[in-house]
């Protein structure tokens, strides 16, 4: 089994959800659906737009589309890898999504899961992602990436294997407000 972004996201929103999910085999059948069609939207619209302006603007020198990426834990597609002037490499995702003075901590984590991916396949260095807002005349938004941040997607992959290979039953999320609204409340015992 090699993990997805979004084993990630859901990891670090609570290592629970990926004991009753992928241990349990409990799944959230309605957000999959929801999300595999936007993600077809997406991608009409990336056709359109996927134009050079962007070289210029970035600083960008060459650019890779629609990469398919794994190393030995994480698998994913990075919608265009781009390198810099600097001989950076960064990692550009397309949101079907309104931009509204603030990222989301999944864009982010989602970002920092293709930073590691690059380094790894392009053996480049990431210090920033862009994320291109579809539904905000494709405004684009950088993202700094850290180190500190690629570790911490390191450190969930590890902790998500270690889940999933012992049986091992996580601790619940520390924000008590997520368990409202999730999924598995009535079968978590907290
Ligand atoms: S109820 Fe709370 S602790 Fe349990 S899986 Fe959901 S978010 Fe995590």
């Amino acid at each position: 089994m090699s993990l997805t972004p979004s084993h990630i996201i859901q990891y670090l929103y609570c290592p629970r959800f990926t004991y009753f999910e992928y241990v349990l085999s409990i799944p959230q059948h309605e957000e999959k659906s929801f999300k595999a069609m936007k993600g077809r939207e997406v991608h009409d619209e990336k056709l359109e737009r996927n134009k050079d302006y962007l070289r210029k603007r970035l600083g960008v020198v060459a650019k890779h589309l629609d990469q398919y990426l794994t190393n030995d834990y994480l698998r994913g597609r990075v919608d265009e890898v781009l390198t810099l002037k600097d001989d950076t490499m960064a990692p550009l995702d397309y949101k079907f999504a309104e931009y509204k003075d603030r990222i989301f901590e999944t864009y982010k984590t989602q970002l920092y899961c293709y930073a590691w991916l690059i380094e790894e396949n392009f053996g480049k260095t990431v210090k920033k992602g862009f994320l291109v807002y579809v539904r905000s005349k494709h405004q684009v938004v950088e993202v700094a990436i850290e180190r500190e941040h690629v570790k911490r997607v390191q450190q969930a992959a590890e902790q998500i294997y270690h889940i999933i290979g012992n049986n091992y039953y996580p601790k619940a999320t520390k924000s008590k407000k997520r368990c409202l609204s999730c999924t598995y409340r009535n079968i978590c015992i907290r």
